[in-house]
């Protein structure tokens, strides 16, 4: 049952131009005050939410376990049948109020979902074709291998069939990007040690790091806690990480993976001391295609391996970000709470360009 109005105030027509509901909360966790806009995206009539408890408000158990935590930024389904997705942003004031803004991305949110869907048939329908280019590659690599075959057919044969291998890992990372993006299962319901992940990420990239003389070394604080989460997507991440900074090490370099605890959760960074990231490039690399530095890479890339890093540290409550000193090497490094903080959206992550110094 609604409470009844207050006492009309006098109309401040800032209320209906602002483009975002807001609301604020009393000591005792009431409504004491809302704007037309926040009626409207909670399916309200005017006035009608003034007294109400923040259940009463929002009908929903994660909003109110939220703003019980006293402020921050969640996403969240409201207004009837849960029709608007908005990004709820709360604060306390010095009086012990809470002030609470609503922003409507329903409609950002339903283009992110055509883009996705967009991209996931694409890569489907890529996929097929790509395999058997692959194939036949790989089939004619072998039979150029026959005696009599001219030397630059072979190498042509043989740049085919390692263009084909870059263009079918873009087309799995771009898939994987756009399931990461479109609510794919990340699913923190491991416990994870990450000094144990790290030396598993090591171990799988020895052979690639020996083949250009560079060297892995694992230093992990066993103090570092065990973590809930996601233990093949954090995998995933530190494989990004690591292979990134074997490929721009110089040869005969080394790459350090440091685990260590940080407050109650864990820090973990990926150190080399190769190219380093300019200053210009250091605030774009985490976007999806962005690379640095096209001509210098030893191996190739995609350029999505540090969105998806992002997305997948995100979705685990994380920060990711990267020190970095042209010529002088780079620190990457996430940080990981201990346990998934309320108001996170697993699925999905937030937008911010992560840290970069
Ligand atoms: P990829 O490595 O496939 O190109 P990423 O998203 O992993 O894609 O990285 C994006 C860009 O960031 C790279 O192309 C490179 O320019 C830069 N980068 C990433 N890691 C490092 C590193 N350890 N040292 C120097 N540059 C790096």
């Amino acid at each position: 049952m609604d409470p009844e109005p207050a006492r009309a105030t006098p109309r401040d027509p800032l209320d209906d131009l602002l483009p975002v509901g807001v609301l604020r909360f009393n000591a005792a966790r009431r409504v004491s005050g809302a704007n037309p806009r926040a009626h409207a995206l909670l399916d309200v009539a005017p006035g009608r939410l003034l007294g109400r408890s923040v259940m009463e408000t929002f009908l929903d158990l994660r909003v109110e376990r939220f703003l019980d935590d006293g402020g921050g930024t969640m996403e969240a389904r409201v207004g009837a049948g849960e029709s608007r997705t908005v990004i709820v942003r709360a604060a306390p004031t010095d009086d012990g109020e809470l002030v609470v803004t609503l922003e409507d991305v329903s409609e950002l949110r339903r283009l992110r979902q055509i883009r996705t869907e967009f991209i996931d048939n694409l890569s489907h329908e890529l996929r097929t074709p790509i395999s058997t280019v692959s194939l036949l590659a790989e089939t004619a690599t072998r039979e150029a291998a026959a005696e009599g075959v001219p030397e630059r057919l072979r190498d042509r044969i043989a740049k085919i069939e390692v263009e084909t291998g870059h263009l079918a890992q873009m087309v799995a990372e771009i898939l994987d990007l756009a399931r990461i993006e479109g609510g794919s299962p990340i699913v923190p319901e491991d416990d994870v040690d990450l000094c144990r992940l790290a030396e598993l990420s090591a171990d799988r990239l020895r052979l690639f790091a020996e083949r250009g003389g560079v060297r892995i070394a694992v230093d992990a604080d066993p103090t570092a806690p065990v973590i809930r989460a996601d233990e093949q997507r954090l995998g995933q991440v530190l494989v990004n990480l690591v292979h990134n900074a074997v490929k721009f090490s110089p040869d005969g370099g080394d790459v350090v993976i440091r685990v260590s605890p940080d407050g109650d959760g864990v820090r973990v960074e990926v150190v080399d001391h190769g190219i380093g990231i300019s200053r210009v490039d250091r605030p774009r690399i985490f976007e999806r295609f962005y690379k640095a530095d096209r001509a210098r890479v030893r191996g190739g890339g995609t350029g999505l391996g540090l969105a998806i890093s992002r997305h997948i540290v995100a979705a685990h409550g994380g920060t990711i970000g990267v020190e970095s000193e042209e010529g002088r090497g780079s620190t990457f490094w996430f940080l990981l709470p201990a346990r998934l903080p309320v108001g996170v959206e697993q699925d999905r992550p937030a937008e911010d360009a992560p840290a970069a110094t």
